[in-house]
């Protein structure tokens, strides 16, 4: 038996927002139908669900660190991004039972923003179970850290028995930042990507430090490698930003999503576009807010025709999990559509995990999770109200 909801609008994502549109579902939540008000009562269908606001697809969570979940209010905002990556490594607690409760309540909090599927990044298999017990889909990102070059065989050795950790959910071993892995580790990092190729995720540009660093050797980076005690004596700056530097090091095989990108510039984008044949590039404001007190230059990425998602990063540098507060922050910020804000918040994401066949757009055949947005209607323009729902 079917179910028929509508609303103002609904919004496919793949296609224009049909105002007044009619979604027929099956009890599962698989979409039967997408229809215009005038198909709806042409087949006769009147027992329709109304509700006011927009119908959307669940949210996409490209970035998140779940495993961090317990450090939510512990690390002081406005700190620079080297002193915060400090306050982690201190902070980090080998308490189980704490980490594991949060981890669940963090997934829980996800579900409930209308958030359906997401990109996380692990360092450690804590996540594991809670992942494959969630309703939520997940793709992890083991992630490599060591400046050291001698240990780069070594962790990428112990990375690929540890990702068997995650299995049968989907997992790649992926670089942390370009500040934090050695050239070595890159190396093997590439061979294992252009190997196995699938997906690829790294931190990009989060603050101005990392392009001093790379640049002439520079900046609060060099404090962090102090208080790690370890001897950079071999770093020769490039003379390059951070991104122009480690990108040619990357698999060009793998699809690549490069967060934060707080401090990318024209010049970058171009260097990358050339350089890396399947780019994503995603957006974490509410973390970049927490810790910079700074955003990215949204108008430039956009303008750029690049594929932007977006992303929560973790309760370390963020009050809350919700890729629809990351939206109304942009909307606040920045002069974004809605059509924009939707996309990066839903197909692209989806895209990027390759889940399109399930999630991202709403789709007859699709179970994509349902949300009803609250809107306005500025001027003529139609823009994020303060309050979303799940329905489905
Ligand atoms: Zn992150």
């Amino acid at each position: 038996m079917l179910t028929y909801i509508s609303a103002d609008y609904v919004y496919p994502v793949v296609a224009a927002p049909i105002a007044c549109g009619v979604l027929a579902m099956d009890e599962e939540g698989t979409i039967a139908a997408v229809l215009t008000p005038e198909e709806a009562s042409a087949g006769g269908i009147t027992d329709i669900v109304r509700y006011e606001g927009l119908l959307v697809p669940g949210f996409v969570n490209t970035h998140c660190h779940l495993e961090l979940s317990n450090l939510k209010g512990e690390i002081p905002r406005y700190t620079g991004l080297p002193a915060f990556v400090q306050e982690v490594i201190k902070l980090r607690s080998s308490d189980e039972y704490a980490i594991n409760l949060a981890m669940l309540k963090a997934d829980v909090e996800m579900f409930d923003n209308g958030i359906v599927a997401v990109g996380d990044i692990s360092n450690q298999a804590v996540s594991a179970g809670i992942k494959a017990g969630s309703p939520l889909y997940y793709h992890t990102f083991l992630e490599l850290l060591g400046f050291n070059p001698d240990t780069a065989k070594l962790s990428m050795e112990r990375a690929l028995e540890f990702i068997n950790k995650f299995l049968p959910l989907k997992a790649s071993i992926v670089p942390h930042a370009p500040y934090s892995v050695s050239p070595e580790l890159f190396a093997e990092l590439k061979a294992y990507g252009d190997a196995v190729q699938g997906l690829s995720s790294m931190h990009n540009q989060e603050t101005t430090d990392e392009n001093s660093f790379f640049r002439d050797k520079t900046g609060a980076f060099l404090d962090l490698f102090k208080f790690l005690g370890l001897n950079i004596e071999f770093f020769k700056p490039s003379g390059k930003t951070s991104l122009q530097t480690v990108l040619p090091q990357l698999s060009a095989r793998q699809k690549l999503l490069l967060v934060h990108n707080v401090f990318t510039s024209a010049e970058d984008i171009k260097f990358a576009e050339a350089v890396h044949p399947d780019l994503y590039w995603c957006l974490c404001p509410n973390a970049n807010l927490y810790i910079e007190n700074r955003l990215p230059d949204v108008g430039l990425l956009r303008d750029a025709g690049l594929k932007i998602t977006l992303g929560t990063d973790s309760l370390a540098s963020n009050d809350v999990l919700s890729i629809f507060a990351e939206m109304q922050t942009l909307q606040l910020h920045f002069d974004v559509s809605v059509d924009d804000l939707l996309k990066w918040a839903t197909y692209n994401g989806a895209e990027f995990l390759e889940i399109t066949d399930r999630y991202g757009s709403l789709e007859a055949g699709k179970k994509p999770g349902i949300n009803l947005l609250e809107y306005k209607d500025v001027e003529g323009e139609l823009v994020l109200g303060d309050r979303m729902r799940r329905l489905f």
